[in-house]
């Protein structure tokens, strides 16, 4: 190769070897730029990563510092718990899933007296094993292991109920389980001992009291029968003496004796009532009876009260309402005499209205009544509406009393009529007036067996002369129902102007302003008018005792059951023209042992047109019965050699079938359970002494059979004028 391809070349190599380094020259620039560039963000890296790192150490040092104060924290708090659970006097266990005891506070173990095996890790199972074993707890008769297996089944019941254990020393605890969290059970035990006694002490303390109670109960029966015997006597007496001659002076003592006696009677019975009931010693006697009837009776007794105030007594009975219910007619007397008996008491002018209404009787044969009592009277402030059904409530207070009375009479009612199921309310204005209200729903009774009434001439022509609105709507409305027709007035003097032939019958008033009904009726015959004319009157026998008695047919006590209207008017206006049959007289046997008790009730009943027989114990009332064939029977009850109850059952016994005479206990005795007894000896009714000639004859009224004469000749039997 020549020189100058050598140079060449050389030339050659060195321009490539030049481009070489300077190419890697770049290259390890570049790499330097880049190596550079990474050392930067490296050490940033590293930077950060170191800050972050002092942060992290940082918080851990805190976590580690907060970690140790909430151990702190823990176990304080369950320091605290568990030294409160030693505190509290109850035993506290905790168990596990597996049942094994975790922790028990000292009171739970002081069961165990110490047992040593009781301690944490113990199980259920084994600490019932304990128990038996130890004769910890009293188990009775029961066999050990049965009640380990009790014990057992309990306490896995998903919620175990509280039991009651005897202790071997005779404590009381109570066991209460709770399955909580995860299996875990929470037990406590309570010492129940006192809590024990407590209750064994109240139930001696109730059952003294109840005998106490029951004491009391007969110390008050044999009370009021010891007063009852003699307080008949003195009332019977009393009531005997007024009708005899007496001066003025020596009538007022004796009216002050009778009515005196007759407070007093009122005041033990309402006691009594009220005591019986609180004691829940009362029991309703449910029985068929007539409530118009009953409604009548009561007027009729309190009629000489409302008379001597001069106030009217009205009763306005639903003519399309049943009668016969099934109650206890004794106790919805009761309540009727306390809500009329107040109305009279709290009236000093005007009117008193019974209004019965109802809802008549629906498929299940009960209808529901309402009977309300309205007086025109004192009324009630609105603020003592309610204080007034209390027991000894009175809207006066103890200083200004006005008023007798116990203050009991409509606590009783409210107390009977809840008995009843039913309601008792009361509407008032002061100044004008109260309405006291009760509805009650009462089973329909069958109609009684007696003939039925038999109805006046239809379409006869009655003339009404009555000064009262209210009386005057309710005769009319009583008539119109009976097929009659009928012409009112309020006046005698517009009654002449309105006689005439055609009219068949004159009902008039007794006491009537201007020209009173007997001065009518006289008026009347001189005018040349001959229908009959029937005098309705407050005041029976002050009507009877008049000379112008003679002109009128009949005298009905006002107001005038509808029976005895409707006997007077088909008596009146017979149906056919034939003179009315003649009746016989009514029959009436008393049984009564006792002397005194005999004249006093003979003498009540002088001047009845009945014919009285009298037995001397119950052996002689049965033959009497045979012989006498009496209406009714009034019959004491304790009587020697046969008592009245017994004397009942022979005459039931032997009492033709469909046939049933009414009996009428007389009695002293006025507690609960005799009433029972009585009415199971099959007697109807029950009368306590001392007797009042009111009840006697209103009861002989009621038992009078269709074919004798009515008993009161100024009731409802027609007199030929
Ligand atoms: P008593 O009549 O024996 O005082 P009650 O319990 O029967 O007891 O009545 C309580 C009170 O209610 C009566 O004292 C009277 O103040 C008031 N009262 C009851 N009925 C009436 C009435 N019809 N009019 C006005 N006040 C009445």
């Amino acid at each position: 190769m020549s020189l100058a391809n050598k140079l060449a070349e050389e030339r050659r190599a060195r321009l490539a070897a030049e481009r070489l380094l300077e190419q890697k020259q770049a290259e390890l620039h570049a790499a330097n730029r880049k190596l550079g560039k990474h050392a930067r963000a490296l050490s940033h890296e590293i930077h950060e990563t170191r800050a972050e790192v002092q942060t992290v150490r940082d918080e851990n040092l805190r976590v580690k510092s907060d970690l140790t104060e909430a151990h702190q924290k823990v176990e304080i708090a369950e320091r605290r718990l568990w030294h409160s659970i030693q505190t509290i006097e109850d035993g506290f266990a905790f168990f596990d899933a597996d049942s094994r005891m975790i922790a028990a506070n000292d009171a739970w173990l002081a069961v165990f007296e110490g047992v040593e095996a009781v301690q944490p890790g113990v199980s259920y199972i084994e600490i019932l094993q304990i128990i038996t074993e130890e004769g910890i707890i009293n188990i009775g008769e029961m066999a050990p292991a049965r009640w380990r297996e009790q014990m057992l089944d309990r306490w896995q019941s998903p919620a175990p109920e509280p039991e009651v254990l005897r202790l071997w020393n005779d404590h009381y605890i109570r066991l209460s389980d709770r399955r909580g969290h995860g299996g875990d059970v929470v037990s406590l035990v309570q010492n129940i001992t006192a809590t024990i006694r407590y209750e064994k002490e109240l139930k001696e303390a109730r059952r003294r009291a109840e005998t106490a109670n029951r004491a009391k109960s007969t110390f008050l029966a044999n009370m009021s029968h010891e007063i009852r015997t003699p307080m008949n006597g003195v009332v019977g007496m009393a009531d005997l003496l007024m009708d005899s001659d007496l001066s003025e002076e020596q009538r007022l003592y004796a009216s002050t004796i009778k009515h005196s006696g007759e407070a007093l009677l009122v005041i033990i019975n309402d006691v009594l009532d009220y005591s019986k009931i609180e004691a829940e010693k009362l029991i309703l006697h449910e029985a068929p009876f007539d409530l118009e009837r009953c409604i009548h009776e009561l007027v009729t007794l309190m009629q000489a009260n409302a008379r001597d105030k001069g106030l009217d007594l009205l009763v306005d009975y639903d003519l399309f309402l049943p009668t016969r219910f099934v109650g206890d007619p004794g106790r919805i007397r009761q309540i009727l005499t306390n809500l009329l008996g107040n109305a009279i008491k709290f009236t000093e002018t005007g009117h008193v209205l019974i209004r019965v209404t109802g809802v008549p009787p629906a498929a299940d044969d009960a209808a529901t009544i309402h009977v309300s009592i309205e007086d025109t009277g004192i009324g009630i402030p609105p603020d003592k509406v309610d204080h007034i059904f209390g027991e000894f409530n009175q809207v006066e207070g103890d200083r200004n009393r006005k008023f007798e009375g116990t203050g009991l009479g409509l606590a009783i009612s409210r107390k009977l009529i809840k008995m009843m199921h039913g309601d008792i309310w009361v509407d008032s204005t002061p100044g004008e007036g109260s309405s006291f209200g009760i509805s009650l729903t009462l089973p329909v009774a069958a109609p009684e067996d007696t003939a039925d009434p038999v109805l006046p001439r239809p379409a006869a022509r009655a003339l009404i002369v009555e000064p009262q609105t209210a009386s005057r709507d309710i005769l009319e409305r009583q008539l119109v129902a009976l097929g009659l027709t009928a012409v009112s007035c309020a006046s005698g003097a517009e009654a002449l102007t309105l006689a005439r032939p055609e009219i068949d019958i004159v009902l008039c008033d007794h006491n009537m302003a201007g020209m009173d009904g007997l001065e009518l009726a006289e008026a009347l015959r001189e005018a040349g008018h001959t229908m009959p004319i029937v005098l309705l009157s407050q005041n029976t026998g002050y009507a009877e005792q008049d000379p112008g008695r003679a002109h009128v047919q009949a005298v009905l006590q006002k107001p005038a059951p509808r029976r005895a209207l409707i006997d007077t008017l088909a008596t009146m206006l017979p149906p056919d023209s034939d003179a009315p049959q003649a009746r016989r007289v009514m029959r009436v046997l008393a049984a009564e042992d006792n002397k005194t008790n005999r004249l006093v009730f003979s003498k009540m009943l002088t001047g009845l047109d009945i014919e009285l027989q009298f037995a001397q114990n119950g052996r002689e009332a049965v033959e009497v019965f045979h012989s006498f064939r009496p209406d009714m029977i009034f019959m004491d009850i304790s009587m020697p050699e046969m008592d009245g109850k017994e004397a009942t059952r022979t005459i039931r016994a032997a009492e033709d079938p469909g046939a049933h005479v009414p009996i009428v206990a007389m009695t002293a005795h006025a507690m609960q359970g005799d009433e029972a007894d009585i009415l199971a000896a099959g007697l109807d009714h029950y009368l306590t002494k001392p007797l009042r000639k009111a009840d006697i004859i209103a009861r002989i009224i009621a038992a009078c059979p269709p074919d004798a004469r009515a008993p009161e000749p100024a009731a409802t039997t027609a007199q030929a004028g």
